[in-house]
């Protein structure tokens, strides 16, 4: 099949389907098509061609692509137009990947469940009365309908994962600094991680081998040699060390999602991998901290959207803090406004010190945790999610439900490790996410894993 072909089918799978999906904010058909006809005539000419040269596929609406518009599902952002490539968009670009369009998000990814973008919703394709979960649904859906073959997603707390459980495709948060953050607009900065939405683990491994490596302009991007991550898959996990930490499987887990992931366990053990109990008491404060480090980031990552030097500005206005108050109060959504006084709060004289500091301090002890834990573990074994994916409407006042939704996925991102969702199983027909999580730069060990339980 050629890519225009290939490209074609992904247009029209779109076309008549998003209506009611809601995963895309912008599609870029034509210039998807002269992409395609571009590796066609290569393939044509006889040129050797990367593993994803002619794929369509699709990045969630907070990373830059030239001349397209960046929104982050914001009002702020709603008309900006990208001065250049993101670092994985140039990576995929190299790579000869068709993109084709920009997917929908909570706003500037701030949420659990994609009810927050200024847009529309994201539906569950499962489940059109439900979430596909958040930030990046729109990349899930995406994968998880076949609008796509595989899409982009960014992980502050859990926004790769907890939507990949949610839609039942594999999701993977890479190591800080394995993959550049440059052209990706900043949330939560020594959290944020880029990785890929996939329909299974070989193809995860594609996209990580295409994605990952040092970049310059990512000062925080890692000096480590890009493995090919396609050797890990089809090895024997004979004598694998899996941790099952009994902070996971606590209350506010669902019953049909622990069933699910202990019947999990059990493919482990018979390809013979030796599971064990460990605890990771630290853990318990990973949710409480990652509001306050995310907060406290984004009220200064943020503090660029002031209405003059790009993005949306109110139309009237008496004088300069005039303009900063109305446009960012019009421009930004509630949940945005709410992280931002969380995170000034946090960081103000006063509180820096009972907040912010604290929290760096409780962070260091996670890391610690989690270091220790591998001395003796290879692998961490979790739920993804403590829930199946929730009614459109059940979480969005309450803000308080919507953060526990990240239990598990948030301990990740403060400790900086990588972490994988794989589908599990369904459970009342919506599906189960198993969450591994690995050492530092141990992706292989990740994917083995998981290719393992395919
Ligand atoms: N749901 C979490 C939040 O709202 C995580 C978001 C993310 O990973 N971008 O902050």
């Amino acid at each position: 099949i050629s890519s225009v072909e290939l490209t074609k089918i992904a247009l029209e799978r779109i076309n008549s389907i998003d209506d009611r999906l809601g995963a895309f904010i912008s599609v870029y058909g034509e210039q998807a098509l002269e992409a395609a006809k571009d590796v066609d005539r290569k393939i044509a000419s006889g040129e050797e061609l990367p593993d994803l040269a002619g794929i369509p596929t699709a990045l969630k609406d907070n990373m830059n692509m030239k001349g397209t518009k960046t929104t982050c599902a914001s009002r702020m952002l709603e008309n900006f137009v990208s001065p250049y490539d993101a670092g994985v968009t140039e990576r995929l670009k190299e790579n000869g990947a068709v993109i084709i369009g920009k997917t929908n998000m909570d706003e500037f990814a701030m949420g659990s469940s994609n009810e927050t973008s200024y847009f529309k919703k994201v539906r569950n394709p499962y489940d059109l009365e439900r979430v596909p979960g958040g930030s990046s649904g729109g990349s899930a859906a995406a994968v998880a309908s076949g609008e796509v073959y595989y899409s982009l997603g960014s992980d502050t707390g859990g926004s790769i994962r907890q939507p990949a459980a949610m839609c039942g495709v594999v999701g993977l948060k890479p190591t800080y600094g394995r993959v550049s953050r440059y052209g990706l607009v900043a949330f939560a900065s020594s959290l944020d991680q880029i990785g890929p939405f996939t329909k299974d683990v070989e193809d995860c491994a594609i996209v990580l081998n295409a994605i990952s490596g040092k970049d310059e302009r990512d000062s925080t991007s890692a000096d480590v040699k890009v493995e090919d991550f396609t050797k890990y898959l089809n090895r024997d996990i004979r004598g694998m060390r899996i941790g099952m930490p009994v902070e996971f499987f606590g209350e506010g887990i669902s019953e049909d999602v622990r069933k699910i992931i202990i019947d999990a366990v059990e493919v482990f053990k018979s390809q013979g991998a030796e599971v064990k109990e460990i605890s990771l008491p630290m853990s318990r404060y990973a949710l409480e901290v990652y509001y306050i480090l995310a907060s406290s980031e984004a009220s200064s990552n943020l503090a660029r959207f002031d209405g003059i030097r790009y993005g949306y500005r109110a139309e009237s206005y008496s004088d300069a803090v005039d303009i900063y108050t109305k446009s960012r109060s019009q421009g930004f959504g509630d949940e945005v406004k709410r992280r931002i006084m969380l995170g000034t709060y946090a960081l103000s004289a006063g509180y820096y010190d009972a907040y912010y500091k604290k929290a760096l301090q409780i962070r260091t002890l996670i890391i610690n945790e989690f270091k220790e834990a591998y001395k003796n573990v290879d692998i961490i074994l979790s739920p993804t999610s403590p829930t199946t994916a929730f009614k459109l409407g059940e979480k969005i006042n309450d803000p308080l439900s919507m953060y526990l939704s990240d239990i598990y996925t948030v301990p990740v991102n403060i400790a900086g490790i990588p972490a994988i969702s794989i589908p599990a199983g369904l459970s009342n027909g919506l599906p189960v996410g198993l969450q591994l999580m690995g050492n530092y730069f141990e992706e292989g060990t990740l994917l083995k894993a998981a290719h393992a339980f395919e």
